[in-house]
């Protein structure tokens, strides 16, 4: 074992700092190549196999290439649930579990809700596994991303109802009777400008879906205003739109939902006191 963690430190140390290639060192160890905890602990000088040590190989590779390790993995955790990913959806963020939390808590009652852009599916999933008596629509303009969202669905034993749909050219379904009414819509679309990309890591610039993060700058708020606007068809006298928002746009959203009617609009922190949230009443 002492071998193997030192191998996996040379390999990576110049492309991670310290703490990071802790971590990782522990997945590589006990998720990817099945090595026990306690030996992993007791740092056992463990000898890989000839296919283990390839494996390996396989993974320093992918990650010194920037891959993140939850699409190495293959699952990431998200509200207490494992949820697939690949490089079809984006990785489930942890504030976007606080979004999840909020509807959840105050929307107890809620008998439909909308998750527009659902990627993964991770928030319409954990919604509809934490409000077992709401029926969850979510949609999505990725085929692919709509795959994995229905496989977590099923492996989640949840009961999700997904459509592909271009949220910029939303067409009202033929059983639109069954979509009017929404106690909740939420959504997390993409919202990070063009010219925002200078700061991004690679292994989000490189592997995440573009279609999924980038707005173009003349345009930051262009899947809000969309909503917003099918919000006014499809939520009910009392409905709530909810939004995850990139911190440095959330006063506009605010004031295009004041602009456009809605009511209560407030803007909410996340546990890194960024203002990561839009609340908006019909
Ligand atoms: N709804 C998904 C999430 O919150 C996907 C969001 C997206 O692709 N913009 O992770």
């Amino acid at each position: 074992m002492n071998h193997l963690l030192s191998y996996i430190k040379k390999t990576l140390e110049s492309h991670f700092p310290p703490a990071e290639l802790k971590s990782l060192t522990k997945i590589i160890c006990c998720d990817l190549l099945e090595i026990s905890e306690l030996d992993f602990y007791v740092r056992k000088d463990i000898h890989l196999s000839e296919n283990k040590q390839k494996e390996l190989e396989t993974i320093l590779h992918r990650l010194i290439n920037h891959e993140p390790i939850q699409y190495i993995v293959g699952h990431t955790p998200f509200c207490g649930h494992s949820f697939e990913v690949n490089q079809h959806v984006l990785i489930p963020r942890p504030e976007t579990e606080e979004l999840v939390e909020l509807i959840a808590k105050e929307n107890p009652k809620a008998k439909l809700i909308f998750d527009m852009g659902t990627g993964s599916g991770c928030i319409a999933i954990s919604l509809s596994k934490k409000l077992p008596d709401c029926e969850v629509r979510a949609c999505d303009i990725s085929a692919e991303a709509l795959k994995v969202a229905r496989r977590n669905n099923k492996r989640l034993g949840a009961s999700v109802c997904f459509e592909k749909q271009n949220i910029l050219k939303y067409k009202f379904p033929a059983n639109l009777e069954e979509m009017l009414n929404l106690d909740v819509i939420v959504s997390n679309p993409p919202y990070i400008t063009e010219s925002e990309k200078a700061g991004m890591d690679p292994n989000v610039l490189e592997w995440e879906p573009a279609t999924a993060l980038f707005v173009p700058d003349d345009d930051p708020l262009l899947f809000y205003s969309c909503i917003a606007e099918l919000g006014f068809f499809l939520l009910s006298s009392e409905g709530k739109l909810y939004f995850e928002v990139n911190q440095a746009y959330g006063k506009e959203v605010c004031e295009m939902l004041n602009d456009m009617g809605y009511s209560r609009v407030r803007l909410i922190k996340d546990m890194f006191n960024n203002k990561r949230f839009v609340k908006a009443c019909i």
